[in-house]
């Protein structure tokens, strides 16, 4: 339960560790030179923009192109004259503009900066600028006054320049970019909800350009680390299971010491199960097998190593040691029934009317894993060996008829 707990709320550290540092940093951000106050949030804004180029993220790229025109947009108006007009306006347009655009390119299915649908996002940027410069120099008092209207009641409204709708506005991305960012634990809706939550600081504090800055910069910054976090997960985490990937065992291989057992596990008849059931099925089936490995006791480690394969490490245990773990996890996989919801059935099945009864409306599906392990002996002395000798008793495994633990002799 606390584990997690901790595993939701874990990815929101590092946006509250850069929130923290930008308050506490307040007071020297101040004392900057005005030059060099400017172009440290330039500098975040553009090394973020370039990791979101070589990373292909249009969500975190044109999130980072619009916190970039609310910082020059404030640098040019809001600082210079905070009570005229255009400052006025820009900020209007920026309460609303920023949290909108932000939410809107994380929740839409990211699909990278130079193309069309980058097209589409840099035209909706253009559009909002349009219309912003339009109230401001055409001094448009109507738009702008609804957009300003107070509707909140005196005891609900905090005090705070943010108009009402631009409170809304940021309650509801953040909201969503947050709901999102807990559901699917992509460090770039965390990210993008922590730079929401920083861009609400930076607005309430618009009159004051060092803290408009710094909080502006935290934005950028917790996008940028987003950006490479995610780019971190990618490399080393399985797209459909959510494990560690091949590529993260290679590297713990590396950091064994000289006492482990490795396990090496294989889905029965798998080529037959999507066969039957198809291969949307087969997935659903490796993602349970992978969430029972992912809870595996005796300290091991899951890993999908290829296909319906996977890998599991335990560290400072042998292989007898780790016997009764891989049992519990073996009988735990055969004694689970997978619930198909009517979508996942073949089309076959659905046609036949027979087969509309109560029972086939709860037809469960389950699978067996068989399992290899070995411990590093002297013998087999590197994680290599050691692989091998586990793949070796899997085979026999298999031979000796599936659903069952063989043991590197
Ligand atoms: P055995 O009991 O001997 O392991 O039989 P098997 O059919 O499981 O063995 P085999 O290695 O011949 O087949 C593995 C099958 O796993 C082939 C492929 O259809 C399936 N498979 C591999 N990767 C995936 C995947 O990512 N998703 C799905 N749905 N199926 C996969
Ligand atoms: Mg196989
Ligand atoms: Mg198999």
């Amino acid at each position: 339960m606390f584990n997690a707990l901790a595993r939701t709320l874990s990815p929101l550290a590092v946006p509250a560790a850069v929130l923290v540092a930008a308050r506490m940093l307040l007071p020297a951000a101040a004392a900057l030179p005005p030059g060099v106050g400017v172009w440290i949030p330039w500098g975040v804004l553009a090394v973020g923009a370039l990791l979101a180029i070589a990373f292909s993220r249009g969500s975190v790229f044109f999130a980072l192109v619009t916190l970039g025109l609310a910082f020059l947009a404030g640098r040019t108006w809001i600082a210079v004259a905070p009570d005229g007009w255009p400052a006025h306006t820009v900020f209007t347009a920026m309460c609303l503009f920023v949290p909108f655009n932000l939410a809107l390119f994380a929740l839409v299915r990211e699909r990278g900066i130079f193309n069309g649908h980058g097209g589409n996002k840099s035209l909706l940027i253009a559009l909002q600028v349009i219309v912003t410069a339009w109230i401001g120099l055409e001094h448009q008092a109507a738009p702008l006054e609804l957009a300003a209207q107070p509707f909140l009641p005196d005891r609900l409204a905090p005090e705070t320049p943010i108009p009402h709708a631009g409170l809304i506005m940021l309650a509801a991305a953040f909201g969503a970019v947050l709901a999102k960012a807990l559901v699917r634990r992509s460090p770039i809706d965390v990210a993008v909800a922590g730079a929401l939550y920083a861009f609400g600081v930076a607005a309430d504090a618009a009159a004051r350009p060092e803290a408009f800055a710094t909080y502006l910069l935290a934005a950028a910054l917790i996008l940028a680390i987003g950006t490479v976090q995610d780019s971190y997960r990618m490399a080393f985490r399985d797209e459909l299971t959510g494990l560690p990937s091949r590529r993260a065992l290679n590297e713990r291989l590396l950091g064994l010491g000289r006492r482990y057992a490795i396990a090496m596990l294989d889905v029965d008849h798998f080529k037959k199960f999507n066969d039957t059931h198809g291969h949307d099925v087969g997935d659903q089936v490796l993602r349970m097998v992978a969430a029972h490995l992912r809870e595996v006791g005796g300290g091991g480690r899951a890993y999908r190593y290829g296909g319906e394969e996977f890998t599991v490490i335990f560290p400072r245990q042998s292989a007898e040691e780790a016997l009764p773990h891989l049992e519990a996890l073996r009988a735990a996989v055969e004694g689970y029934r997978m619930a198909l919801r009517s979508a996942d059935r073949p089309k076959r099945a659905q046609a036949g009317k027979r087969r509309r009864s109560p029972t086939s409306e709860a037809r469960a599906v389950s699978v067996t894993i068989s399992i290899g392990v070995a411990q590093r002996t002297d013998r087999h002395d590197t994680p290599d060996k050691v692989i091998r000798a586990a793949d070796k008793a899997l085979y026999r495994a298999k031979r000796a008829g599936r659903n069952r633990i063989a043991r590197a002799g």
